[in-house]
Order: structure tokens, then sequence, then C-alpha cells
């Protein structure tokens, strides 16, 4: 029978964390009562440098509930590389893994589905969102637009999918080879390659506590997606470079023109704003260039992306578990 481990990045998130565990340690119970789960599986719940009392529930889930394993970093490293941290901890203690957000804005009703879909042969179950109601309009809007620029640029994700999915172990071994430090799962994963499939679900409201991704943070994660993952941009910069020289010479041809028809050119103002557009555009292409050669700088150094400071696990026994697999 499969182990399955479902791995929980949580950051300040003291007002969901019970409710989180209760709802998520009653769906294991009820998977492995019907047997579709080794009675070994488990949460994993990955403290990424919280400054609340998160960190505290964990540890006091870990002392309560055999299911409950704790993952707990030294120091924030967002969303992503949590995720990456909690299943590159798991990935030798289980044959199957699920990520889910720890506000349970996902249905966890469907990982069964999703397990049913392992079973059937796929190495990756993307949960996907059928409809977005409790969004806000703005977040919806943002969201469904971010998507569509992704694949305008030619950047493969799976529609309305976020980071709720199933992954085999071989799956994230495999993951783990993706060694880039800008993080963007939802690009990395459909890369993989392996057989993969999809389960719907309607996506409900945060219980409680704040979401994480403000304006800011939502704007900045789409900028990374993208740099990461297409260089268009550049060569967009360029087909305007070449556009504009194109234009100017047009418009130098009309001046000779001009000059011999006996028409003289009149006016600053139509020269001044050929030269702010054009210094403009400059900076604007600069900028673009920048930011790969800033990214490119950030890959070599090949820090770490994760400090793991304590891994909690109910395992220390009985390593054999990974011979399962
Ligand atoms: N999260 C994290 N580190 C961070 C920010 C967020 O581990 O620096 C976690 C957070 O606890 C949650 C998940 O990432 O489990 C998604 O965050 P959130 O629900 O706030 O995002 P939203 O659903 O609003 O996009
Ligand atoms: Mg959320």
């Amino acid at each position: 029978m499969k182990r399955l481990a479902i791995v929980v990045p949580c950051y300040n998130e003291e007002p969901v964390l019970r409710e989180t565990a209760a709802q998520l340690t009653n769906l294991l119970k009820d998977l492995t009562q019907r047997g579709k789960i080794s009675p070994k599986s488990f949460i994993l719940f990955v403290n990424d440098g919280s400054t609340d009392r998160t960190w505290e529930l964990i540890q006091e889930e870990f002392e309560r509930s055999p299911f409950v394993y704790a993952l707990n970093l030294a120091a924030n490293v967002g969303h992503q590389n949590a995720l990456l941290a909690g299943l590159s901890s798991v990935q030798d203690l289980c044959n199957v893994t699920i990520t889910i957000d720890a506000d349970l804005q996902d249905d966890i009703g469907v990982m069964e589905e999703m397990i049913d879909q392992y079973e059937a042969g796929a190495d990756i179950v993307y949960g996907v969102r059928k409809e977005r109601k409790t969004d806000t309009f703005f977040k919806r809007f943002t969201a469904q637009s971010f998507y569509k620029v992704m694949a305008l640029l030619g950047v493969k994700t799976v529609y309305n999918h976020a980071d709720y999915r199933l992954m085999s172990a071989r799956a994230v071994r495999q993951l783990m080879q993706y060694g880039e430090r800008n993080l963007f799962l939802r690009g990395i994963v459909p890369l993989i390659g392996y057989p993969s499939a999809k389960v719907y679900y309607a996506r409900k409201a945060r219980t409680a506590g704040e979401s994480k991704y403000p304006l800011k943070k939502m704007l900045s994660f789409a900028f990374e997606g993208i740099t990461s993952f297409s260089i268009k941009p550049i060569t967009m910069v360029m087909m305007a470079g070449i556009a504009i020289l194109f234009c100017t010479v047009l418009a130098f041809i009309y001046i000779l023109a001009s000059y011999f028809t006996g028409h003289t050119v009149s006016g600053w103002a139509s020269i001044m704003t050929s030269i702010w557009f054009l210094g403009g555009m400059q900076l604007v292409a600069i900028g673009i260039v920048g930011e790969y050669v800033g990214k490119t700088y950030m890959e070599v150094k090949q820090r770490p992306r994760f400090n793991v400071e304590t891994f909690l696990t109910h395992d220390q026994f009985d390593n054999n578990d990974s011979s399962e697999k």
C-alpha cells in the first residue's frame, strides 16, 4: 500500500493551523481505514520562518498525533522554497506526496481522486480550480491575466492550477534535479514530463487569517515567473528597437523629400519628443536585460534554497519504510 505524505507550507498560519490539522488528520484516518493508503501516511507541516506561534502549534500537533510530522526552516524562504524543503525532506519517506496550502482554500475532498489517478498511472496530478466565485473580482482578473500572459510568452503552465498537486516520489526526485533558485514550481513541474492528470474542484474562501499574497507580492511573483521561464521579453525589446529604427528611416526620407520640395521642417517639439521616447525605450530595454543578468548572478552563487533547523518525525525506529517503494 502506498505511503502518502501531505506537505503543508505554513507562514504565520496561527489562526487556521489547528483546524487544518484536524481536517487533514480526519481525512488520513478515513483513507487509511478504507485501505486507500498505508497507515504510515502522514502530514508534514513546514514552518517557513513564521513570526507568530505557528511553530509552537505545529509542535503541539506533532506531540498529539502520530500522523503529524514537523519541519522547521531556519528563516523565511517563501512559499515555493518552503514547498521544496518539505518535498525534499519526505521524498525518501513516502511513495507519493500531495502539497496543499495551510488555509485549506483548496478542497481536500479531491485528494482521494488524486490518489485514484496516481494508482491509474499518473505521476503528477494537478488540482485545477473549476471556478473562482469566492475570489474577489480583482484577484480573479489578475490571476487569469497572469495565466494568459504566461501562455502568450510560451511558458507552459496548467491553467488555473496553483500548488495543490500530487507528485509521486520519483517525480519529486526528478524535481530536485532542477537546481534553480528562482523557483516557480508551476512552470517546472510540467517540464518533468512524467504522465499527468487533472482533478477539478471549487476553490473556497480563506477560513481565517490573511492572504500572504498582497498585490505587490503577486506582481513580483508574476514577474519572477515570466523572467524565469521565458526570454521573449528580450526579443520583444529587440523587435521594438527594429520597429523604431524603421520609423526613423521613414522619417528621414520624409525630411529629405520636404527639403527638395521646399517645405522646411518646423518645430523642436517633435524632435524632443522622439529623443525622450527613444531614451525611455532604451532604459526599459536595459532594465529588462539587466533583470536577466541579475537572475544569472543569483543563480551562479548556488546558495542553498532553504536551511532546515528541525525535522520531527515519528519514523525514528523504522527506517525500512523507504523499501516499500
Ligand atoms: N506561505 C509560506 N511562506 C511565505 C508565504 C506564504 O510558506 O512566505 C504559505 C502560506 O502559509 C500558505 C501558502 O503559502 O500555506 C499560500 O499562501 P496564501 O494562502 O497566503 O496565498 P493565496 O492563497 O492568497 O494566494
Ligand atoms: Mg490561500
